[in-house]
């Protein structure tokens, strides 16, 4: 299996985020990438290959045009009102009900309009992180279309959290929805299946309206898990994409045995829908030991979803979101891809 991999991930490390009331050491860190990229080499998965350049068009075909301009250039305005020393950009105020957007105000009309949380700051290389995490999925992508069984685009910063026109969740573009895109543009009919512990918010909404993308995700209820506010059983699609949208929110402490039956009917909607192709949110943050999250996967069920996976028979992208033990989470995410290469 070809893994992508840039380094340039290295350059987003904000270091830290604001949660819990107060600023607290980042858990979406550049270790990640490395450790499984390490892990990758170590257990012989197969190539690690650089992405090509796909430029701007894939993005603009999922985000909205004052995002992605803000984004590039917000590190930049944050710097010039708060100067060279500031601290990552945060955002501090939000047009909540009945506040007026303003997407063309000033650095933090903007920050509160394109944010909806005060995790994911922004630093000076975030933004050709973010670039170089889409230009992976998509060479992912690319390798699918030319016949590959399955690709593991190792991307970082992370994507399943952003929306067409807002960033959160550690997610600033959508690596998984801009690659789905790419699908659809290549004449090509794309399922999600996203196995990160936390709702896909970001990725649900781009398609929530459509029929040609399927997207089921696995995750911690929002009634007690981050995005908090979308990721509920009852949305199902809306318009022409109702039935399209499958949520199977979990209680806390799931274990595999609860999960593997939400994973088997994933599975069952996914093959009834008969795509060309799936497309994986690989979030390895339902680990037992994960620092936030409350499910109980061990690793050797990593091995278990990879072949249960598998079994779907479908050419298959696998895209990295979140996952934050540094001590297991390289282990269990070549466990998911190995997995699925024996499976
Ligand atoms: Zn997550």
């Amino acid at each position: 299996m070809k893994t992508f991999y840039a380094a340039s991930h290295l350059e987003h490390a904000p270091g830290q985020e604001f949660e819990g009331g107060r600023l607290t050491p980042a858990v979406e860190v550049p270790a990640r990438v490395e450790r499984v990229r390490a892990e990758v080499e170590r257990r012989k998965l197969g190539p690690i290959l650089a992405p090509e350049d796909f430029g701007m068009a894939p993005i603009a075909r999922v985000h909205d045009a004052g995002l992605v301009q803000f984004l590039g250039e917000a590190s930049e305005l944050w710097h010039k009102r708060y100067g060279e020393n500031a601290p990552p950009a945060i955002p501090s105020a939000w047009p909540a009900r009945g506040l007026r957007e303003r997407p063309v105000g000033d650095v933090e009309s903007r920050l509160g309009t394109y944010a909806f949380d005060t995790a994911t700051p922004i630093v000076k290389g975030t933004w050709n992180a973010a670039l170089a995490a889409v230009n992976i999925a998509l060479s992912g992508a690319q390798a699918i279309k030319g016949g590959e069984r399955a690709a593991f685009a190792l991307a970082r910063p992370p994507g399943h959290h952003a929306s067409a026109d807002l960033f959160g969740g550690y997610c600033y573009l959508n690596n998984i929805a801009i690659a789905a895109q790419w699908f659809v543009d290549q004449g090509l009919k794309p399922a999600i299946l996203d196995v990160d512990y936390h709702h896909g918010n970001g990725t649900q909404s781009i398609f929530y309206n459509r029929s040609d993308v399927l997207y089921c995700s696995l995750h911690g209820d929002p009634s007690f898990a981050f995005p908090h506010f979308l990721g509920f059983a009852d949305e199902t699609g809306a318009g022409a994409g109702e039935g399209a949208n499958l949520n199977l929110p979990m209680a806390m402490y799931t274990d595999w045995s609860h999960y593997a039956e939400a994973l088997a009917l994933a599975l069952k909607r996914i093959t009834a829908f008969a795509p060309d192709v799936l497309l994986v949110s690989l979030g390895l943050d339902t680990f037992e030991a994960d620092p936030i999250s409350r499910f109980k996967l061990k690793r050797e069920d990593y091995l278990r979803m990879g072949e249960t996976i598998a079994a779907a028979n479908l050419p298959t992208l696998f895209v990295f979101e979140g996952g934050y033990n540094l001590d297991a989470l390289a282990e269990i995410t070549v466990n998911v891809l190995d997995g699925f290469a024996g499976g």
